[in-house]
């Protein structure tokens, strides 16, 4: 479509960082451009209200930047998943593996009301370790999932295949 399109146009790949060997995808130049940061806002705040969402959900730290807008754009809240250790009060907390070790994210147990459907936001799906705590996190808060919806997909890495087990029917959708 022209958003893929325009989407597209505005990332940057970088080679051999943060590591040799790794291809990163760099959102700089699409957050830098009003237009393609615009279209990516409004169609994440469409997909929010098409699929019912009453709080969009952002992952620290690029998922926030893509999340809180579109949250702002649909009149609806939004709510931080964060790395161990940032937020305040009672929190639910899930560990998953990385290629060496492991990353624990948190949200607040009183994030959510009981029967809130949520829309989780991120920037990049690539082996969906990320995205598969964060969706337990949101069940285990007392939430709903309406949907995940990520900005781009490393298709190779099996993510999507990955996180069908936590999605229950939930919608994943790549833009
Ligand atoms: P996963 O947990 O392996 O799916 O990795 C996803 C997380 O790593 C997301 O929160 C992304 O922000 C980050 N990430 C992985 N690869 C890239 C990349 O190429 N560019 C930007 N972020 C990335």
């Amino acid at each position: 479509t022209d958003l893929a399109g325009l989407l597209s146009s505005r990332i940057r790949d970088v080679p051999d960082y943060p590591k040799p060997g790794v291809l990163f995808k760099d959102i700089a130049p699409l957050l830098a451009d009003a237009e393609a940061f615009a279209a990516l806002t409004l169609a994440l705040a469409e997909r929010a209200t098409e699929l019912g969402a009453t709080k969009v959900v952002g992952l620290e730290a690029r998922g926030f930047v893509l999340a809180a807008p579109a949250a702002f754009a649909a009149g609806l809240g939004f709510v931080p998943i964060r790395k161990k250790g940032k937020l305040p009060g009672e929190v639910h907390a899930q560990s998953y593996d990385l290629e060496y070790g492991s990353a624990t994210l948190e949200v607040q147990c009183d994030a959510f009301t009981p029967g809130e459907r949520v829309l989780v936001v991120d920037d990049v799906l690539a082996t969906g370790g990320t995205i598969g705590a964060s969706l337990d996190l949101v069940r285990r808060a007392g939430a709903e999932l309406a949907g995940v919806v990520v900005l781009m997909e490393l298709g190779f890495l099996d993510g999507r295949e990955r996180l069908a087990a936590h999605l229950d029917g939930a919608p994943l959708e790549t833009l």
